[in-house]
């Protein structure tokens, strides 16, 4: 039998908050309970926002916590050029193409069609540049700063129709066409989340991924890239988000607690983190700053 591999996957744009902590901490426990390995993955693509501050954070907050993972922590600013080899086996399918559009003209568009579609991340990429002749688009792509977004109607097509399996779901139907043509490689980095977590999920061994509610449906999508790519699929416990008291997920944005907060007011490592695998978050969470 294969034993259980998992792993915690943070992004170093911002500290630790409950939130993390309380998915860090059920990964671990899994592991623990199953004999198994928690890896350590910074995923650190995005250059404007990834900071090596947060990364070093990270590695305290966890320690502190009492979270220990097995190896190296691996960090997917160091694996480029796999996700780039990656992405070059779907251009040579013809299942990607460049996309030179920027934030604002999509979002122009969108504005003036009379029916955007909206997927689980908001509204779905209106195939612009789709639609350009193989000419237009291989003179703009030598010229011009350019995404890599999925033919997502083709790469459907040619799988058919694909399950994944989640500890609380059951077996669940994939819709990853919901997310319209997704972006592979963004202009200013040579992947995506999607693409770098199926690529390292895989080359990494884990077998289950346990993770937040939030990212349920994004598994779609994972889902799909794993069948394109011939990549192993791993078993999934997407878990509950903890809630505020106003009902508000855990966020950054809605002022939660971060990990340094808590061990600046002395909180208990150990008692904080029995209490979160309870489900009881400490009180004054929301915003220990003043
Ligand atoms: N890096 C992602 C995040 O911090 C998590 C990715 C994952 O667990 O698949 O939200």
């Amino acid at each position: 039998m294969i034993s259980v591999v998992t792993r915690f996957a943070p992004s170093p744009t911002g500290r630790l908050h409950l939130g993390h902590a309380y998915s860090a901490l059920l990964a671990h426990r899994y592991a623990r309970e199953q004999g198994g390995t928690l890896l350590l993955r910074i995923e650190d693509i995005d250059p404007g926002r990834a900071r090596e501050e947060h990364v070093q954070a990270i590695l305290g907050d966890l320690a502190w916590l009492g979270i220990g993972w097995d190896g190296e922590v691996l960090r997917q600013s160091q694996r480029l050029a796999l996700y780039a080899e990656a992405l070059d086996r779907l251009k040579v399918r013809g299942l990607v193409y460049p996309c030179f559009c920027t934030r604002s003209a999509i979002t122009a568009e969108i504005a003036a069609s009379a029916s955007a579609p909206h997927g689980p991340d908001g509204p779905v990429y209106p195939g612009t540049c789709a639609r350009l002749s193989e000419s237009e688009r291989s003179h703009r792509a030598h010229h011009e700063p350019h995404a890599w977004r999925l033919d997502m109607m083709k790469a459907v097509r040619e799988v058919g129709d694909l399950h994944w399996s989640d500890a609380a779901a059951g077996e669940v139907l994939a819709e990853p066409d919901r997310f319209g043509d997704v972006v592979l490689a963004r202009k200013d980095a040579p992947t995506s989340y999607h693409l770098a977590v199926s690529v390292d999920d895989a080359a990494q061994g884990v077998t289950d991924i346990v993770r937040g509610r939030d990212l349920f449906a994004a598994t779609d999508v994972h889902r799909l890239l794993q069948e394109l790519l011939g990549l192993p699929v791993p078993r999934y416990h997407h878990h509950a988000l903890l809630a505020d008291e106003k009902g508000r997920r855990l966020a950054k944005r809605n002022g939660a607690a971060t990990i340094a907060d808590l061990r600046a007011a002395g909180a208990d490592p150990k008692r904080l983190a029995a209490d979160l695998l309870d489900g009881i978050l400490p009180a004054g969470f929301t915003s220990a700053a003043p």
